[in-house]
């Protein structure tokens, strides 16, 4: 069902944070069972905005100094839309290559080594526009910080976090809720203690895909199906 994981319909407002990083938050914001091209959560720019604090890429703060901004020129909204989904396509492909290495199922090396080219050049925009700020702390550092430009502020820290996790998290703890067992395919990172969790939610995905499970099973002893 389009826009819905559990027969309910959802908006962005209520999209279950699931992955454990914001840049796997951020894939989620599409239905990613079969077929792959599913519902996108980011309708327009007001979605994505909303999401952008939801996921904590934004403060709220930010949030009421950007959404002005794109009010004031829907074609900076626009692109700042289109330079998101780019970066969260790409970063789809490229993490499905990087959890499937023998090449299996739908990440395919080739696809991702040009993702990788966009994500980069993405990066390189959003690296551009940042700023160097001395934090007079104890101790003293000296912090890079994305977002200046506050129309390219959402898209810029979307390819901050896309970055994050591709350079920093243990892509072996990258899962993908499994489709084929009756899962919606998003990503998460798995931070079981012993690498265990299967689906993204339990509650929902887990749950369901048991119930169908056992409804075929029934199904098949009362035919005599094996
Ligand atoms: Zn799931």
């Amino acid at each position: 069902m389009r826009g819905s994981l559990t027969g309910m319909p959802l908006d962005v407002s209520r999209l279950p944070l699931v992955g454990g990083h914001p840049a796997l938050d951020l894939v989620n914001t599409r239905e990613r069972g079969a077929p792959p091209d599913g519902h996108d959560f980011l309708t327009d720019a007001s979605a994505l905005l909303l999401w952008s604090a939801r996921a904590g890429l934004v403060s709220e703060e930010e949030a009421d100094r950007v959404g002005p901004v794109w009010r004031d020129d829907p074609a900076a909204a626009h692109a700042a839309l289109a330079a998101v989904r780019e970066v969260r396509e790409g970063l789809h492909l490229v993490l499905l290559a990087a959890i499937q290495p023998d090449g299996r199922g739908p990440g395919d090396p080739v696809v991702a080594g040009a993702a990788l080219v966009g994500l980069h050049e993405r990066w390189a925009g959003a690296a551009a526009r940042a700023t160097l700020v001395l934090d007079r702390g104890d101790p003293p550092r000296v912090r890079l910080t994305y977002g200046t430009v506050p129309a390219m502020l959402v898209p810029d820290r979307v390819a901050e976090a896309a970055l994050d996790v591709l350079r920093t998290a243990d892509l072996t703890r990258v899962r993908r809720c499994p489709v084929a067992e009756g899962g919606c395919g998003w990503l998460f990172l798995d931070q079981s203690r012993n690498g265990s969790r299967r689906w993204c939610r339990m509650a929902d995905c887990g749950t369901t895909a048991k119930a169908r499970r056992l409804t075929e099973r029934r199904r098949a002893t009362r035919t005599g199906t094996p």
